[in-house]
C-alpha cells in the first residue's frame, strides 16, 4: 500500500500540467502540492484574489519563506489530487496553511464541480472553505447547502469561513480594493 501510494506520489510529480508562478521547476511545483493535499490535507485551487487588501499578507511575502503563487489549477488536475486527501482529516481550501498563497477559492470556474466530486468520495467527511464572501451568490449558497453533509447529530460538515474585515462600503473600496461592496453585504 504504501509503495503503491509512493509510486502514485511519483507518477504525479512527474507527469504536465499547470504552471506555478514561482516554483522553479513543474516537477517541483507537482511535488509541493502533493505535499499540501497528503501532509496537510489542504486542496490548493489558485492565488488569484478578486480583492487588493493593503494588509495581505501576500503582498510581502519574503522569498526566504519560499512561498508559491499559482495559476488556478485544471479541474483535470484537482481530480487528480482528491485520492490524496485522508479522509478521517478535515479539508482545507482557501487558506494559506502551506507552501501556496491561496486567494479566492470562488474565483475558481471549477469550484462546485470539484466540491460536488469532493463530497461524492468523502461523504462524512468534514470540509473548510475561507473565501472573502465576494463570490456568494444565491446559486452558491444553494449548492453549499446541497453538498454540506451533516454529522449524525445534525451538526453540519461544511464549515464557511468568511473573511469579511470590514462593513463599510468606504472603507472596503479603499482598504479591500472591492469594487463592489454591496455585494458580500447582501450575500450574507
Ligand atoms: S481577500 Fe485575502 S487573499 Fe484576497 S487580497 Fe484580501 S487578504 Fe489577500
Amino acid at each position: 500500500m504504501v509503495r503503491q501510494r509512493r509510486t502514485a506520489f511519483m507518477s504525479f510529480c512527474r507527469a504536465g500540467g499547470e504552471l506555478s508562478l514561482t516554483a522553479k521547476t513543474e516537477e517541483e511545483f507537482r511535488r509541493l502540492l502533493l505535499e499540501a493535499v497528503s501532509r496537510h490535507n489542504v486542496l490548493p485551487l489558485t492565488s488569484f484574489c478578486n480583492l487588493n487588501c493593503l494588509f495581505c499578507s501576500h503582498r510581502r511575502v519574503s522569498p526566504e519563506l519560499h512561498l508559491h503563487t499559482f495559476t488556478p489549477l485544471a479541474e483535470a488536475q484537482l481530480l487528480e489530487l482528491i485520492p490524496f486527501l485522508d479522509v478521517t482529516e478535515k479539508i482545507v481550501i482557501g487558506e494559506s496553511a502551506t507552501r501556496f498563497c491561496e486567494g479566492e477559492p470562488f474565483t475558481h470556474p471549477s469550484i462546485l464541480t470539484l466540491l460536488f466530486s469532493l463530497r461524492a468520495r468523502f461523504p462524512r467527511t468534514p470540509m473548510q472553505i475561507t473565501t472573502n464572501g465576494t463570490m456568494l451568490n444565491q446559486k452558491t449558497v444553494k449548492a453549499l447547502q446541497k453538498l454540506a453533509g451533516e454529522t449524525p447529530r445534525g451538526e453540519s460538515l461544511l464549515e464557511l469561513v468568511i473573511s469579511l474585515n470590514c462593513s463599510d462600503a468606504a472603507a472596503r473600496r479603499e482598504i479591500l480594493g472591492d469594487r463592489e461592496p454591496q455585494r458580500v453585504i447582501e450575500a450574507l
